[in-house]
């Protein structure tokens, strides 16, 4: 079954909200973040926030390859001073990628799918996709790492997104 659940794309106000945090997690949260998690894999993406299909919620789902985990309210406890740059996709980006510099090492708190606290380490493209997720609940995007040129280069991508999210037709 096809996921229900409706990418949004550049341009969409609700990719620029604030998420508010989750008080509690049920079984609501449960559904929705095993929507997010078939959404994730329906779309080929390894990361997927509520905010990405409109949900206002501090909660995203990724899968950096060794299976998928989900995320709730999280917080950066440490983020190195070391950082790195890596080419970043994303979903309500198609066809859009920008070199993005961030920490290469961040310690991380969340609550997991039952609530439970987690605390972690985490480098490599882990960390990058935390971090990429992450900054989706706080209404931030890829393209506003983007090099004056990167922007440039994508401009008409980014202006035909920006028409789409307006009129509200889905792109194939
Ligand atoms: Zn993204």
């Amino acid at each position: 079954m096809a996921t229900a659940l409706k990418l949004r794309f550049y341009g969409d106000p609700c990719l620029r909200k604030i998420a508010f945090k989750v008080a509690s997690v049920g079984p609501a949260e449960r559904i929705l973040i095993r929507e997010l998690m078939r959404a994730m894999y329906e779309f080929e993406g390894s990361g997927l926030a509520a905010s990405q299909v409109g949900i206002n919620e501090q909660i995203f789902v990724a899968d950096a390859g060794e299976g998928p985990f989900a995320v709730i309210n999280p917080e950066f406890i440490k983020k190195s001073s070391d950082e790195t740059v890596m080419e970043e996709g994303c979903l309500s980006l198609p066809g859009i990628r920008i070199n993005v510099k961030r920490p290469s090492f961040v310690r991380i708190r969340y609550l997991d799918e039952d609530g439970h606290k987690v605390e972690r380490d985490l480098t490599g493209l882990l960390a990058k996709i935390f971090q990429h997720e992450a900054d989706h609940l706080f209404g931030r995007m890829v393209i506003d790492y983007a090099s004056k040129d990167e922007r440039e280069k994508f401009q008409e991508k980014l202006a035909r997104l920006e028409e789409i999210s307006r009129v509200g037709i889905k792109v194939a």
